[in-house]
């Protein structure tokens, strides 16, 4: 691609694209080629797009009542559907996903908007029963301007799921999409435009994280702050947070096992396993990276997995292949690092390295790999690889599997294998994770599930119901009601 052909994107602030000096090169993960020129936005932009939140939130949106905010919510929904094809094919091409999957998603960011909309209206506070004379009942309102960092992974998904429910509970919003893959979120502040969404409802501004996302969180006049990303930055945002006390969901990484008994189904597991380990290359927070299988089923479960995940196609997302490549030349070397590390104390069972082939050497492959006899002390063991590697350890008992799977810091979800519904279901009670999959493995889940992590996989919640409520705050109005005498 010539220079001049090169598509430039700016932030969008009030409904106006801002014209930028700054700028940050976004790459083709599948040949490292120039693909667009996107906005280097800092403070100055953050506060103008707070400002616009602000002054929508305070003029209009607020006064809205949810069944209008559900009419505009399901009026995004049909563009999103509507502009699909175009959507998913920029996502592909900024994320190195397979085209398939970026219909998915783009399927699913309208889902969002049809599930909160039709959510919205039946949102209240309750009444209270406390003494006679006095009427007491709850407020569910919207908090005011919410500030939304998402990662480069799945961009379009996260930023519907995030920003569709504090939309429909009445919030105006700011969000900072990543800088490796910032695209979708900018066509999305054009989309909601067009379908009728108030003019700085939703702004939307591109940058370096420790730039434009750094003041994003810092801003004194965000009221309410929603992250997903590293454990390491949500620490960050979370002390950012605490400076102007104001509440911080908290999306972060996973280190999620598979716990395979004698009695799964095969046919069910296998490629289950593979998928959730492979799909978006294990760029996937929800990624089922660790295998805990028993001894009696090791090597047949380990055979079969293998044998698929040396049929899986590689290749450029746009091509849909079954794997593309990891988003940046930084995530392939952090992911090259854990196996090199990670394999001196494991045997390799698939792939382990960068694919062969001239088709692989300019873009950001890494083989699909599996690792097998992994030990707790192994880092790889504990540590989110984010790419796709799965860890492949044995258990002979029950409390064994949990104390292997409990044996890293993080609890996002957890997969079980078993035919045996007792099992199933003391499994599901003992494993602290926030999403516990029996018998199927949907990464991340689907619209309607409330979706947050334990320990150190986040704080708060995304997804479902439960979302819209966190997107709103409880007042509590108690009103004297007792008759004259
Ligand atoms: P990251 O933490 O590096 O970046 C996430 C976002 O934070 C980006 O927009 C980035 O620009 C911004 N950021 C970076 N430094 C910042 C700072 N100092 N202040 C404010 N913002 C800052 O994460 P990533 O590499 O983009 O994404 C991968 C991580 O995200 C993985 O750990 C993955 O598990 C996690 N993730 C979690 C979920 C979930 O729902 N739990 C979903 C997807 C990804």
């Amino acid at each position: 691609m010539s220079e001049a052909v090169v598509p430039q994107y700016t932030a969008v602030i009030a409904g106006k694209q801002v014209p930028a000096t700054r700028w940050i090169d976004v790459l083709d993960p599948s040949n490292a080629r120039l693909l667009a020129r996107v906005a280097r936005c800092g403070a100055a932009e953050v506060g103008a797009a707070v400002e616009a939140a602000r002054h929508t939130y305070e003029t209009l949106w607020r006064f809205t009542t949810p069944v209008e905010r559900s009419r505009v919510c399901h009026r995004i929904a049909e563009v999103l559907r509507a502009e699909r094809g175009d959507l998913a094919r920029l996502e592909t091409l900024d994320t190195g996903k397979p085209l398939s999957q970026s219909l998915v998603d783009a399927d699913v960011a309208a889902r969002y908007f049809d599930f909160y909309a039709n959510t919205v209206e039946a949102l209240g506070g309750e009444t209270i029963q406390q003494q006679p004379g006095r009427l007491a009942f709850t407020l569910r309102e919207p908090y005011g301007v919410c500030g939304h960092i998402i990662p480069w992974n799945y961009p379009l998904q996260i930023a519907a799921r995030t920003v569709a429910p504090a939309l429909a509970a009445g919030n105006c919003c700011v969000l900072k999409p990543a800088e490796d893959a910032p695209l979708t979120s900018l066509r999305l502040a054009e989309i909601v435009e067009e379908a009728g969404l108030p003019t700085g409802a939703l702004n939307v501004v591109p940058g370096y994280g420790g730039e434009a996302g750094a003041a994003l969180a810092a801003h004194p006049d965000v009221d309410r702050l929603a992250f997903t990303g590293s454990r390491e930055v949500g620490e960050a945002v979370m002390i950012a947070a605490a400076r102007n006390i104001v509440p911080v969901t908290l999306e972060l990484g996973g280190k999620s096992p598979h716990l395979v008994l004698p009695d799964y189904d095969a046919a069910l597991a296998v490629p289950q396993i593979v998928e959730s380990i492979t799909e978006h290359a294990g760029q996937n927070c929800s990624a089922g990276s660790r295998l805990l299988v028993h001894r009696s089923v090791h090597d047949e479960l380990v055979d079969a997995l293998a044998e698929r995940f040396r049929s899986l196609r590689l290749g450029a997302g746009i091509d849909d292949p079954d794997m593309g490549p990891l988003i940046s030349a930084k995530q392939r070397d952090r992911v090259l690092g854990y196996l090199s590390e990670g394999r001196r104390d494991a045997v390799v069972r698939a792939g382990g390295g960068v694919p062969g082939g001239e088709a692989y050497t300019d873009g950001f492959f890494v083989e699909p790999t599996i690792l097998d006899q992994v030990t707790p002390e192994n880092r790889v063991f504990n540590e989110e690889v984010f790419g796709p590697v799965l860890c492949v350890s044995v258990f002979d008992s029950l409390d064994e599997a949990v104390a292997l799977a409990e044996h890293t810091t993080y609890g996002l979800a957890a997969g079980v294998w078993t035919s045996d519904v007792t099992t199933a279901h003391w499994l599901a009670q003992r494993l602290r994770a926030g999403q516990v999959f029996v018998n199927n493995y949907s990464a991340a889940g689907g619209v309607e599930l409330p979706f947050g992590g334990y320990r150190r996989s986040g704080i708060g919640v995304e997804k479902g119901l439960e979302a819209l409520r966190e997107y709103t705050r409880c007042k509590t109005v108690a009103i004297h009601a007792r008759l004259p005498s």
